[in-house]
């Protein structure tokens, strides 16, 4: 066993050999490339670049960085698995830096008491056992009510994540999640998130999500905000009405593992 191995705790991450200037450099530079292809888009869809908030998603990245991209303005990161995402917040929270955390994964059950206590957002609710869940836990351990995006299904695929828009399943149908969560007394009902589906064109998938953000706004018109669009589609997203873009790639470099 070598102790490469023992040290290779990020690998997606910068290299501990490189210079935190380096690093510093190098994401000021793709930040900048970020905020000028938001702006663009924003542009081309003749929308004001203040609707359109940038999530870093700093997954599979230390949290060396999350604190450089605070630095650099960043003020929204992403998370997707609580294993991660609760020592990382917890070091960020240590340097006493503030920033806003979205949890963005797939979220089990047994994993609420652990995310209520450093989240802000929980964009990833997509049943009504998983609402009820985070409800409960958010009443025990936070004193404030936690914001929720429910995630939807753009292709209403049931063996992946997302709640299934147009369909009346008591636990995983849209309106019943959406329900579940704007009648919670810890969670604040605050719009939709989704992820386009595998091989599916962006503005086909974007396009669809629009159409399902305009019903689902008129049954809750409070839930405003729209979280679509990742590194590689987010100019589709923001024609289409994206509130917040989640991206991880093309701030903080491709990622090893799947993440
Ligand atoms: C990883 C991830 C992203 C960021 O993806 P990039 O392609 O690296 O920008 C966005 N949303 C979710 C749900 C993710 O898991």
């Amino acid at each position: 066993m070598s102790e490469e191995t023992t040290t290779a705790g990020h690998p997606g991450g910068a290299d501990a050999a490189v210079p935190q200037q380096a690093r510093r450099a190098e994401l000021a530079a793709a930040l900048t490339r970020t905020r000028a292809r938001l702006a663009a888009a924003c542009r081309a869809a003749g929308r004001d670049p203040a609707e359109v908030s940038l999530i870093a998603v700093t997954k599979t990245y230390p949290a060396r960085d999350a604190l450089l991209l605070a630095e650099l303005g960043v003020t929204d990161v992403g998370e997707n698995r609580d294993q991660e995402a609760a020592p990382k917040a917890a070091e960020v929270a240590a340097a006493g830096v503030d920033l806003r955390w979205h949890f963005i994964g797939q979220l089990q059950r047994n994993k609420c008491r652990s995310v209520v206590r450093y989240a802000d957002v929980v964009q990833s609710v997509d049943s009504v056992r998983l609402a009820a869940a985070l409800d409960a836990a958010a009443a025990a351990g936070r004193d404030r009510p936690l914001d929720v995006l429910v995630q939807v299904s753009i292709d209403a695929d049931p063996v992946r994540g997302g709640a299934l828009p147009d369909d009346g399943d008591p636990d995983r149908g849209l309106g019943a999640v959406a329900d579940r969560v704007a009648t919670a007394g810890s969670l604040r009902l605050a719009g939709l998130m989704a992820v386009a589906p595998l091989g599916w064109e962006p503005e086909r998938a974007f396009a669809r999500l629009a159409g399902i953000a305009a019903g689902f706004r008129a049954a809750h018109p409070q839930a405003v905000l729209l979280s679509a669009g990742m590194s590689g589609d987010l100019e589709t997203a923001v024609a289409h009405g994206a509130t917040h873009v989640r991206v991880g790639s093309a701030l903080l470099g491709m990622r090893s593992t799947l993440g």
